[in-house]
């Protein structure tokens, strides 16, 4: 190969590939490559090569989880402070709450906001936040949705699967739950039988570790969910570009989670899926990670199409990019500390391997809330194709979606610059 052929991980180059639609149609080309070295293989549409370090090899498993322990455990893991004797984050006055409160009011670009607990009682949130106290119902019972669904999930998880004593894990072929995570990551495609079960397996393994994490938060912790509203009688709260949907901090040792209820009434549609957005927050402290896929991330309702976009935000495909959640690539170097490798190069070995696709995939915040609040809600994969939100006829939600995910955008710049993660 030439030298100019040579991509060099520049800015240009990013550039270049979101802007271009590359040509890979031939699935086939993607899945049927050599699975023990792909580190010279070219799939680049346009001619360019991205060169990948010497001993890349396949992924023969998924990455482990960045899961966040119970930190309110002390370092000996003795002293255990249960939820309920938590103070109220209003009360308690710390770095930690203090910067919660802080980033409460930066979003809503307001000082006077209240913050209302999971199980605090109506009575007690002041008179003049109005629309908090008229629709404390409603938002509980969305997270009360979140719970009874992961619940349910996880208790089909006791039941129907089974491990060895080897640990290794034991199902019906023709389980419904595998049927579902087989249709949702397209595994059909992979020509390749062992790999196809692997990572079929391991899709499971993520599932299964990511349900159960969740369903014990929202068992045992879910009043550390916290309702934040700015929205009071004299100043009712108007549409903001900016606002975000919820947010946690990875490092926070009581694993509060923030939703912002004003930004669920002025974005219309979208505020029936505040469940979503609970498990989707929830997720990140068992360590799930967010892959923003532009535009159409939030726009993409339906997990029959998120592949597709997957695939198209990764191959820059359909006017779709991908930015790659550091810590995934972090882990991935963790894994491989001998061999360094930048974002350029991680996202053409993302093209290459399949298994590391389905990693990354199935690490994805945005969809494990909506697998888990499919299959517990005994929703079938891609049932109804009338009534689902489709990619491409959804007009009046674009516009819409799109301003969420620049929120989004905005968001991660936040992240860049932090020490820990606030997330919409
Ligand atoms: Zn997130």
């Amino acid at each position: 190969m030439s030298k100019e052929n040579i991509l060099n991980p520049n800015v240009d180059a990013v550039l270049y590939q979101k802007n271009k639609r590359a040509r890979i149609d031939n699935k086939d080309n993607i899945q049927k490559m050599d699975q023990y070295d792909i580190s010279m293989r070219n799939n680049n549409p346009d001619g360019y090569v991205v060169s990948l370090p010497e001993g890349i090899t396949m992924q023969t498993g998924f990455l482990p989880s960045t899961n966040v322990p119970f930190l309110h455990l002390s370092n000996g893991g003795t002293a255990y402070v249960s939820v309920g004797e938590q103070p109220h984050l209003l009360t308690e006055h710390t770095f930690k709450s203090n910067q919660i409160i802080q980033a409460v009011k930066d979003h809503y670009s307001r000082d006077n906001v209240y913050l209302c607990r999971f199980n605090q009682s109506i009575e007690s949130v002041p008179n003049e936040f109005i629309q908090l106290k008229q629709n404390i119902e409603t938002y509980k019972s969305s997270v009360n949705i979140a719970r009874e669904r992961v619940g349910h999930l996880a208790h089909e998880f006791e039941r129907t699967m089974m491990r060895n004593d080897n640990r290794v894990l034991n199902y019906p072929t023709r389980n419904r739950i595998m049927k579902y995570v087989s249709d949702v990551l397209g595994l059909e495609e992979i020509t390749d039988i062992h790999l196809r079960q692997r990572i079929e397996c391991e899709a499971i393994e993520k599932l299964i570790f990511h349900t159960g994490k969740i369903n014990e938060y929202l068992k045992h912790e879910v009043d550390n969910i916290y309702f934040a509203s700015s929205h009071t009688i004299s100043n009712p709260y108007l549409a903001n570009e900016k606002g975000v949907m919820a947010f946690v901090y990875r490092d926070d040792v009581f694993r509060r989670m923030i939703i912002m209820v004003d930004n669920f009434h002025v974005a219309g549609q979208i505020g029936t899926q505040m469940h979503l957005t609970t498990l989707h927050e929830v997720s990140h402290f068992s360590g799930s990670l967010d892959f923003h896929i532009a535009p159409s991330t939030s726009r993409v309702g339906d997990a029959s199409e998120f592949m597709d976009s997957f695939i198209d935000g990764i191959f820059g495909r359909n006017g779709e990019s991908i930015s790659i959640d550091y810590k995934f690539l972090e882990a991935y170097r963790q894994q491989h500390p001998n061999i360094p490798i930048d974002e350029i190069q991680f996202k053409e070995i993302l093209k290459r391997d399949p298994m590391l696709r389905a990693n990354a995939f199935m690490e994805n915040a945005d969809f494990l809330a909506t697998m888990i609040s499919d299959l517990g809600s005994g929703r079938p994969f891609n049932s109804d194709t009338v009534a689902r939100v489709s990619r491409a006829a959804t007009p009046l939600k674009f516009d819409m979606m799109f301003v969420l995910y620049k929120l989004a955008i905005e968001n991660m710049r936040t992240i860049n610059n932090a020490p820990f993660e606030v997330t919409p």
